[in-house]
This record gives structure tokens, sequence and C-alpha cells, in this order.
């Protein structure tokens, strides 16, 4: 038709382009020891989105001692995914707990700090390596009263450096009824504190992403279970905990909000998490850095 130029060609060029490229997409789990933050990372890797790629976790989880990063290379109609989950060691076992957040922070300013090394020198890489958090997924323990000082002190700085997403940590161990009183909690918490979790209301771009966002923030924190081994559940292999009232299926909304939490980070948000990482987060310490280096 008449004035049609075909711009819209570009959206297919875009597409073909993301699927060269691929997308690096990078989680951090941070909790006190015990909440499950190994569990989860094997829950992650195992849960049913990835049937094609069926990987032998089979091992008990020793105690994580160290930050240490899994990575794999998902692949799904053509897109390939490098999802990296680095676990973090428990903090909160000492008496004192004074600075147990620094090797975390530090973790993820070193990895802004490689980011902008190689962005500022003379004949850059086409492609950064990104190897920027782009979530935190914070635990909380399943107290049902509410937020601790120790967990008010790391979300404060943690939702300033980066995003955030709290979890209430082994919910199998609360009643519906009460993860969602402690939900309200926490929620009531985090407001009154100004602790901006994601997805953050000032970065809502329009209409549309208020509706859903708000949807998605009513939820949060999601009340997770983590679990790593497979159960037979009327002839279905289902990723699950075995307790003495019967399986806790991890896919099932029904037992937990795992597939929340999955869906946001690795399917609805996946992008938006990678665009706040790099124009705020990130942002936000190139300015502070080069200021810094200009006085
Ligand atoms: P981490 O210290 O946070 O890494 O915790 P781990 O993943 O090592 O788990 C500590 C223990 O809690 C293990 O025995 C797990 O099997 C168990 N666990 C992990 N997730 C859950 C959960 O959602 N519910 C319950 N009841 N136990 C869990
Ligand atoms: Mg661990």
């Amino acid at each position: 038709t008449l004035g049609y130029v075909g711009i819209d060609a570009v959206l297919d060029q875009l597409k073909i382009k993301a699927m060269k490229m691929g997308f690096e997409f990078n989680i951090m789990v941070v909790g006190q020891s015990g909440l499950g933050k190994s569990t989860m990372v094997n829950t992650l890797f195992k849960s049913k989105i990835w049937k094609s790629t069926a990987l032998d976790l089979e091992r008990p989880i020793p105690q994580t001692l160290k930050l240490q990063s899994v990575t794999h290379i998902i692949e799904e109609k053509g897109v390939k995914l490098k999802l990296t989950v680095t676990d973090t060691p428990g903090f909160g076992d000492q008496i004192n707990n004074d600075k147990c957040w620094d090797p975390i922070l530090g973790y993820i300013n070193q990895q802004y700090e490689q980011y902008l090394q190689e962005e500022i020198l003379i004949t850059r890489q086409r492609h950064i390596p990104d190897t920027r958090v782009h979530c935190c997924v914070y635990f909380v323990p399943p107290t049902g009263h509410c937020l601790r000082p120790l967990d008010i002190e790391f979300l404060q700085r943690l939702s300033q450096t980066v995003n955030v997403v709290p979890v209430i940590a082994r919910a199998d161990s609360l009643t519906i009824e009460e993860r969602e009183s402690f939900r309200r909690r926490i929620q009531h918490n985090l407001r009154t504190l100004c602790i901006e979790v994601y997805p953050q209301k000032c970065f809502d771009e329009d209409i549309n992403d208020r509706i859903l966002n708000s949807k998605i923030r009513d939820r949060i924190p999601f009340a997770v279970v983590g679990a790593d081994r497979e159960h037979l559940v009327n002839g279905r292999c289902v990723l699950g905990r075995k307790t003495k009232w019967g399986i806790i299926e991890v896919e099932n909304l029904a037992h937990c909000e795992f597939p929340l939490l999955r869906d946001l980070l690795i399917r609805s948000h996946l992008q938006d998490l990678k665009d706040i990482t790099h124009n705020v987060h990130y942002e936000n310490y190139r300015v502070c850095r080069l200021n810094e280096s200009h006085q």
C-alpha cells in the first residue's frame, strides 16, 4: 500500500541477531545457610522447562563454603541461553554478623568493574562477556513473623546495587495461611523501610507494565520449596520433596510458588532484568567509579 516502507522488517532482523548472539543471564542466590539455596540452584536446572537437558545432579549437596557458579547452555527452538547461577555460602552462622554482606557485594561490584574495564578499552571487544548479576534471589527464613534485622540490612544494601527478588525459603514449613500473612508482613516491612525489590515501581514504563508488575509485586516474596529428587506420582515423574503427608511437588502451584519465581526470571522478565542491570545498577556503578577517578 501507498506509504508503506516496511520498517517492521527490522523486527525479524533483531530476532535473527538475538538468536545468533544468544542470551547470557546470571542469577545469584543469597541467604543464611540451611535455607535451601544450593538445592534451589539444582531445582532451577532440573525443572521441567528444560526437559531436553536432563542433568545429572544426583549426588548430595555439600555445604557451600565459597562463592561458586554453575553454567549451563540451554537451547530451545533455536534460542540459546547461557544461564549461570552463583551459589553463595550461607551467612549468619557467626555470633557477629558484622559485614557478612561484604563478600557478596564484593562479587557483584567486581563483575561491574570487569565490565567497565572492558568497556573503557580503546579497542573494545565487539561483545563484552557479561558476568554481571542480573538478579539476586534473597532467601528469607520461614519464621512466620517478619523480616529480621539482618535480612533488613542485607536487603537494603543489595537492593541499591542489584535487582533483588526475595523469596520465603522452605515454605513447606508454613501452612498456606501462614505463608500469606507472612508475605503481607514482609511486604509491609519493605514498604515502610523503602526497600525497592524487583520489579521496581519506578521503572514501570507504561500502564501495561504497571498492571502486569503490580500482580507480581502482590505475590512477592514467593513462597518456594526446593528439591532435586524426582518421585513417581500417579505415574508421572515429578520433582519434589517426600514428607510424611505425601510428595510436595515443586512445579505444582497448589504446593508452592517455585513456578512463579522461575517464570519471572527465565520467561517473562529476563530481558527486563538485564536492561535494568545495565541501565540502572551498572550505570550507577560506572558514574561513581568515573567520578572517583576524575578527582
Ligand atoms: P543452603 O545452605 O542454603 O545451600 O541449603 P541447602 O540447599 O544445602 O539445604 C539444606 C537442607 O535443607 C538440605 O537437607 C535440603 O534437602 C533441605 N531443603 C532444601 N530446600 C528445602 C525446602 O524447600 N524445604 C525443606 N523442608 N527442606 C529443604
Ligand atoms: Mg549451600
